[in-house]
C-alpha cells in the first residue's frame, strides 16, 4: 500500500537528542510550546480571478493573527505528492514539516476557507499538554452517532511527536487519487451516518480511523473550549461547503464570498482598531477613522492593543 515516506520509528527519541543538541533551536520559548500554522492553495491561479483575491484576504487575516500572537507561518502551494493532490495534500506536508522543524512542537494546520474571527482568544496550549492532537468536533456525533461531520479538519493540531507520524501513516493509505480513493469513498459512506456517495476525503478518513481504533484515540480527541471564542464569538470561521476558488460548492458562490467578506472585516476590524481606523460596515472594503489622531500616542497604546490583559477580560 500507499506510504508517506520511510517509516520512522523512533523520532521522540531523535528529537529529543536534537534538541539537547541545538539550543539555539529550542522548542518552547518563554515557556510556550512553538507553534507553526500551516495553510495553503493550489498551484495554479484559482477557476475565478476573484478567488484569488479572498485567498490573499485570508492569508492576510492569519498573518495579522500570528503576528499578534507570536506563532510562525507557513503558505504552501506545492503539491509534494502528486498522489495526494488537493485536500489530501495537507499531510504529506505536515509530515515534512514535521521531520524538517523538529523545534517546532505543534503543527497548525488551518484551510485556506477557515478564517480567524477572533484575534483576541489564544489557544489554551497548556490545557493541551498530555495531548497530541487537537481537533474541534462533537464527540455524541463521532461515537454515538458516527456522523461524517462529526469533526471538522478545516482547522487542528498536531504535536511533532511518533504520534502523529503513525496516525498520518494510517490516514494516508485512503489518499492516493483514482481508484484507491474511489474505493476507499464507498467504504467511508457505509459507515459515515450522512455522508454522500463521493471519494474519500481526509476529514471522513480521520473521523473513520478514530472510530476504528477508539481504544487507542478516543482520549485524544479534545473540543476547543474557548474563553473569548465561545458561541458569542467565533474563534474561528470555516466555510465549509463553500469554494470561493473553484466552482464546486454546495452553495451559490456570492453567498460564500460575502459571507467570507463579513467574516473578514469583522477579524480586520478587530486589528485596524490599534491603529485608529475600522470598516465603514461589515460589507466595505473601505475604512473610516474611529478616533482623532494625537500628538502623544504612549499614552494610549496600552488601551488599544489587544493583546492587553484589559482587553481579555471583557
Ligand atoms: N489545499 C491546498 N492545495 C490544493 C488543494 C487544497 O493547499 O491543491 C488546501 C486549501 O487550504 C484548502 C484545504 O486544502 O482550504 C482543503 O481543501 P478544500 O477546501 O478543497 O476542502 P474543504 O475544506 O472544502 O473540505
Ligand atoms: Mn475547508
Amino acid at each position: 500500500t500507499y506510504t508517506l515516506g520511510p517509516k520512522i520509528s523512533t523520532w521522540d527519541n531523535d528529537r529529543k537528542a536534537w534538541l539537547a543538541q541545538n539550543g539555539e533551536f529550542p522548542s518552547y520559548v518563554n515557556g510556550k510550546p512553538r507553534i507553526l500554522l500551516v495553510t495553503g492553495s493550489p498551484p495554479k491561479p484559482c477557476d475565478n480571478a476573484i478567488g484569488d483575491h479572498y485567498l490573499l484576504k485570508s492569508i492576510k487575516n492569519k498573518i495579522d493573527y500570528c503576528r499578534i500572537h507570536g506563532i510562525e507561518i507557513v503558505y504552501n502551494m506545492a503539491h509534494l505528492d502528486k498522489e495526494l493532490a488537493g485536500y489530501w495534500a495537507k499531510l504529506p506536508l505536515i509530515r515534512k514539516l514535521m521531520l524538517s522543524h523538529p523545534e517546532v512542537e505543534w503543527i497548525w494546520w488551518m484551510d485556506s476557507d477557515a478564517m480567524f474571527t477572533d484575534m483576541v482568544f489564544e489557544i489554551p496550549v497548556v490545557k493541551y499538554d498530555n495531548y497530541n492532537l487537537v481537533v474541534h468536533g462533537y464527540p455524541d456525533l463521532m461515537f454515538d452517532q458516527k456522523s461524517w461531520i462529526a469533526l471538522n479538519t478545516g482547522s487542528f493540531l498536531f504535536r511533532n511527536c511518533q504520534w502523529s507520524l503513525d496516525l498520518l501513516d494510517a490516514w494516508a493509505p485512503m489518499g492516493p487519487k483514482g481508484v484507491v480513493r474511489e474505493e476507499a469513498g464507498k467504504i467511508l459512506t457505509a459507515n459515515l451516518k450522512g455522508r454522500p456517495a463521493f471519494e474519500a476525503d481526509d476529514q471522513s478518513a480521520l473521523i473513520y480511523l478514530l472510530l476504528s481504533q477508539k481504544d487507542k484515540y478516543e482520549e485524544m480527541v479534545e473540543k476547543y473550549h474557548p474563553g473569548l471564542g465561545d458561541e458569542r464569538w467565533p474563534f474561528v470561521t470555516h466555510f465549509v461547503g463553500c469554494k470561493p476558488c473553484g466552482s464546486y460548492g454546495d452553495y451559490p458562490v456570492e453567498r460564500c464570498l460575502k459571507s467570507m467578506e463579513r467574516a473578514f472585516n469583522f477579524a480586520d476590524n478587530q486589528v485596524l482598531n490599534l491603529y485608529g481606523f475600522g470598516h465603514r460596515g461589515l460589507l466595505s472594503p473601505k475604512i473610516k477613522r474611529i478616533r482623532n489622531e494625537t500628538a502623544t500616542p504612549l499614552d494610549y497604546v496600552d488601551q488599544f492593543d489587544i493583546r492587553r490583559p484589559v482587553h481579555e477580560k471583557s
